[in-house]
């Protein structure tokens, strides 16, 4: 395997950091986590921008041009000779002093992993997952906003260390004043007479590059889809519940804290969505090989 680090392709036994990094440190930095298909970078332009937002929002200047870095990440693809793989891109604030002091941080790293990706068993696509709420709440937006994908998970991972302890692999987040934002690594969707509603990005999420697609081919297949809040109680008692996100895409849920969603089964539009998400996946996208 080989990753990109700093403007070179090195071997994984040699790709590593400074322990004096801020990305170590602190979590100073931001990341992506992309996919390909069939030889195509899915949403490429979307995950760059974003990884480019993050930083500006938290004063990282990135060394290097969006362009650069989509053709390095191509590049990286190329050198491991991958078509079906997920992509981390990550920037670092770069090596500092023991302090806080970003401005200490001259030159920030960027990392291109390329590796293969591990998807959640089939099982959960076809019968869905059963998922708890933390207790953990979801970072209130004016402290670090959910809008930015910082290396800073720790959030995140509290919950989702709650979802393992009561056997689920993910978490419903609530925000600070108790409505749903989302999941610890994925987006939620509920469908109710018909209709498909998830939470607005102002209310504190990562507004992720798979549920605006899944947003777009709702509203293409005629589906009346909403942003908007809600509480757990809604979720309780949907037709249906589905996740999305890069690595687990659109994936339905059936159970949230012992309260059986629907049926008990993924729901027809959730199985729409899925077949819909997968055709558009499977064919579009940048090209990895030119
Ligand atoms: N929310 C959080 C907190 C995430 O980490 C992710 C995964 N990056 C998502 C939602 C889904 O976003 P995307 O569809 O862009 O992967």
């Amino acid at each position: 395997m080989l990753i990109y680090l700093d403007g070179e392709f090195v071997p994984r036994s040699e790709a590593k950091i400074s322990v004096f990094d801020h990305g170590l440190l602190y979590g100073d930095g931001v990341f992506e986590g992309i996919r390909s298909y069939n030889g195509n970078v899915f949403k490429l332009d979307e995950h760059l921008e974003r990884i480019f937002d993050s930083a500006k929002s938290i004063m990282l200047q990135i060394p290097i041009t969006i362009e650069e870095m989509k053709e390095n990440l191509l590049e990286t693809l190329r050198r491991n000779n991958l078509h079906e793989g997920y992509i981390r891109l990550i920037v670092t604030r770069g090596i500092g002093d023991l302090g806080l002091d970003p401005e200490k941080c001259p030159t920030p790293s960027v990392i291109i992993i390329a590796d293969k990706i591990t998807l959640y068993p089939q099982n959960f696509y076809e019968h869905g997952l059963e998922i708890v709420t933390a207790s953990i709440r979801r970072n209130y937006p004016e402290a670090v906003n959910p809008r930015i994908k910082s290396l800073n998970y720790l959030n995140n991972i509290l919950a989702k260390i709650e979802a393992k302890q009561s056997g689920s692999v993910e978490a419903l987040m609530l925000n600070n004043d108790g409505y749903v934002v989302e999941c610890t690594g994925d987006n939620i969707f509920y469908i109710k007479n018909e209709e498909i509603i998830t939470p607005p990005q102002h209310i504190g999420i990562l507004e992720g590059v798979t549920r605006n697609c899944v947003i777009e081919l709702a509203k293409e297949a005629g589906f009346k889809i909403h942003e908007r809040v809600f509480t757990r109680h809604d979720l309780y008692i949907a037709d249906e519940c589905f996740l999305t996100g890069t690595a687990a895409e659109v994936i339905p849920v059936v159970k949230l804290d012992q309260r059986v969603i629907g049926n008990g089964k993924p729901g027809i539009v959730t199985q729409k969505l899925i077949a819909a998400f997968r055709q558009y996946a499977n064919n579009s996208g940048t090209p990895i090989y030119t």
